[in-house]
């Protein structure tokens, strides 16, 4: 059985921790965002990021031609690269993939991704994003089964062979599904879904399907959507889902054992 492991890229995440636990296991998929880097890269080119509210209130990030450059070269070069050596460097044959290599992440684009702008809700057209349709799984299978550890991260490619930036979170719940993964785990940078974000103590330590909504309801900006991916792995057939934070040895194994928040 498999493992899909998302590691956050937001600051307060700790890479070292999941690169020490990942290297020693031979059934893992490592998806990676990557929101920091793309914002330190994005201010240092002249083009800062810019975040958009959707009318259901989950932020996303701009994907204008301009930002989507910026994305790419943070996700697929820096991180991606960065993730692959700290592997290589523990002894992990670790192979980095984007979304595009070999079509492995296959998205839609979003046609007028709906923003709130100063109380409007505005189309934006020239957004490059879209949502995972579908993955290569056998590009995984094969690599896992000759004992290479995937690293996977976004843009996506279209059909009609767009790059398209793609969520990280609800991307690792797709490869999760279509790998028919045992869980997946989304490591961040909070203990998991907290009642108060301010309170690290509140966390919700377990989602049962009938308090799926008040759970959502808890989750602001980002959080949703990796509550979102949460319930999208479930539903395509991953027995559990964990949300659970990176900055402490072993963060996978003690996500599986509970410590987190754990969506079934
Ligand atoms: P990552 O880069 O690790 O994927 P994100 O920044 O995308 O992390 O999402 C995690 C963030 O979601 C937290 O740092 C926190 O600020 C925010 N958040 C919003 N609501 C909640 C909540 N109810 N519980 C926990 N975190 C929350």
């Amino acid at each position: 059985m498999t493992l899909v492991v998302k590691v956050g890229g937001a600051d307060g995440n700790a890479i070292a921790p999941v690169l020490d636990e990942l290297a020693h296991r031979t059934d893992c998929v490592l998806v990676h965002g990557g929101s920091s880097e793309v914002d330190r890269l994005g201010e240092a080119l002249g083009r800062p990021s810019e975040y958009y509210t959707s009318p259901s209130g989950v932020v996303s990030r701009r994907s204008d031609p301009a930002h989507l450059e910026v994305l790419v070269l943070a996700l697929a070069g820096r991180v991606q690269t960065e993730l692959v050596r700290g592997l290589l460097a523990r002894g992990a044959r670790a192979v980095g993939l984007s979304g595009v290599d070999g079509g492995l992440l296959r998205a839609k684009r979003k046609e007028g991704a709906r923003a709130v702008i100063d109380g409007h809700v505005v189309r934006l057209h020239d957004d490059r994003s879209g949502s995972v349709e579908a993955v290569r799984a056998e590009l995984l299978t094969v690599l896992l089964r000759s004992g290479y550890l995937p690293v996977v991260g976004p843009p996506a490619v279209t059909d009609a062979g767009e790059v398209v930036n793609v969520d990280a979170d609800r991307a690792a719940a797709r490869v999760a599904g279509a790998l028919g993964a045992e869980a997946l785990v989304l490591l961040t940078n909070v203990p998991g879904l907290l009642r108060d974000p301010d309170d690290p103590a509140s966390r919700i330590p377990r989602i049962p399907r009938a308090e799926w909504e008040t759970a959502l309801a808890y989750a602001k900006g980002r959080m949703r959507k990796k509550l979102l991916a949460a319930r999208d792995a479930v539903e395509a057939g991953v027995p559990r889902a964990v949300i659970g934070p990176s900055d402490r040895p072993d963060p996978v194994r003690k996500a599986l054992d509970g410590e987190g928040t754990v969506i079934e």
